[in-house]
């Protein structure tokens, strides 16, 4: 009885105008605003709405809070008057802005407040697993034929975007629908193809392996992968680092920033990542470049080599853009919250090759990388904050080139990597004298010793930190 009283009490309801749709509900963005007192502004490109600081931006792309990217929305409708969202990604806008749990209530078509933290703290998607972190007396179970597998969590809540689309054609997982039942939370999974499952249930983690065809086949792999999922951490501290991504931004129809006279980033970061990779090998690592030659990559594809390859670091290579010509140096980033204004431009304008990898994509309903990277780039926060302190530093030693320090940012490429990892802004191409520096052999052949170097030296601290089992 203690059970259900405090259940009562625990859950609020809330009602807000909304319209029935065919597969969802709608709520329009000033009925959101109305209820919630949100401030709210309809450009041509964008939706914004504020709540005080806090801030939400909507494009049909996907829909980011204070600058950083949280989900795609499920449905977006747009007339000169208004502007409509599915009632879930709706509210889930308002439990952002305004710090509290929401649940849209799809039986009874109203809005339940919780006052718990949710039950199941997160899911994480592989290319062979999907992992729910939850509350240890929750049980998960799973139905599912075909293509559409459900993982029910009863008594379960999951708070996050309610709607995640993963475009590469080479993942397994197409999409991930999240909607709440009366039992608790069901995710539906919808697979490209068809999959076998196998499930684990560990301490408050509950692991769905997918099995394609090919794993079938390698029985072996999959059980020492499994391994090495499991023990991600351990199986980091226990190696030593010997095998390295190099990442050459851009490529094929992404040229990247391009200067005034024409230079491309995409040509430049190629040739110093070649080098790169060819000092790397002389010193003994294994080297993987995502691209060495000019094609079109994207960025889910450049993490998904990173993670096959079970690289120990992952480099990703670049220059720079501003809109005047006299900004010069060397930035070295790693994957955080962004806090100045020029951090997040810059990876605004990294991200920015998405444009490119949506026209493959089914229109609005767009990409959302980011749970696949939420929680691998928060275990390497340090590491990978300290080879971007090892390497900016020799860069600037060897080259000579202005310091502009180590940044933070949220950059798509990194997200999705399982391993310490750096962008490196290597210059800037708009500015002339830099440019000139920056398409010059001699000069990529300094960058790149600098840039070799600051691996090494962090490959000697952090085996002498960790010891070598
Ligand atoms: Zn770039």
């Amino acid at each position: 009885m203690a059970f259900i009283f405090l259940i009562v009490l625990a859950f609020k309801t809330l009602t807000i105008p909304y319209i029935k749709g065919k597969s969802c509900d709608f709520i329009s963005l000033s009925a959101l605003a109305r209820n919630f007192g949100f401030k709210t502004e309809i450009t041509d490109t964008t939706l914004n709405l504020w709540s005080g600081t806090e801030k939400i931006l909507i494009n049909p792309k996907d829909l980011s809070y204070n600058g950083k990217v949280k989900g795609s929305l499920k449905c977006l409708k747009i007339n000169s008057e208004n502007a409509y969202l599915d009632a879930e990604s709706a509210i889930y806008i308002a439990s952002i802005l305004k710090g509290k749990y929401y649940y849209w209530d799809e039986k009874k078509h109203r809005v339940i407040e919780s006052a718990y933290t949710p039950s199941i703290k997160s899911i994480r998607v592989n290319d062979d697993w999907i992992k729910i972190v939850h509350n240890i007396d929750l049980e998960p179970e799973v139905t599912g034929e075909d293509t559409i597998v459900k993982i029910i969590v009863p008594y379960g809540f999951y708070f996050g975007p309610p709607y995640i689309f993963f475009d590469d054609v080479a993942f397994p997982v197409r999409e991930i629908e999240i909607t709440y039942s009366a039992k608790g939370t069901v995710f539906t999974i919808k697979l490209r193809k068809k999959c076998g499952f196998q499930t684990k249930s560990l301490t408050g983690i509950f692991t769905l392996k997918l099995i394609t065809s090919n794993s079938e086949n390698k029985e072996q792999n999959i059980k020492t992968k499994k391994e090495t999922e499991n023990n991600k951490k351990e199986h980091f501290v226990h190696n030593k680092i010997d095998i390295m991504v190099i990442d050459p931004g851009h490529g094929g129809e992404d040229p990247g920033a391009v200067s005034k006279r024409g230079t491309k980033e995409k040509d430049i970061v190629l040739s110093i990542a070649k080098k790169v990779a060819k000092k790397l090998r002389k010193n003994g690592f294994k080297v993987i470049l995502t691209r060495d030659k000019d094609v079109f990559l994207t960025l889910g594809e450049r993490a998904r080599i990173a993670n096959r390859s079970k690289c120990d670091l992952f480099v990703s290579i670049h220059a720079n853009y501003s809109r005047g010509n006299r900004a010069h140096g060397v930035e070295t980033y790693f994957l955080s919250e962004a806090k100045t204004k020029w951090e997040r431009s810059v990876a605004a304008f990294e991200n920015s090759v998405i444009k490119y990898e949506i026209k493959d994509t089914v229109g609005e309903r767009n990409i959302l990388k980011w749970i696949l990277g939420d929680m691998a780039q928060n275990e390497f926060l340090r590491e990978s904050q300290d080879l971007a302190a090892f390497v900016q530093e020799s860069i600037v030693k060897k080259t000579g080139c202005l310091d502009r320090g180590v940044k933070q940012a949220g950059f798509f490429v990194l997200k999705g990597v399982y391993a310490p990892s750096i962008l490196i802004e290597t210059g800037f191409i708009t500015n002339p004298k830099e440019e000139k520096k920056l398409k010059s052999k001699k000069y990529q052949e300094k960058l790149a010793e600098g840039i070799v170097r600051g691996i090494l030296k962090y490959k000697r601290y952090y085996e002498r930190k960790y010891g070598k089992h």
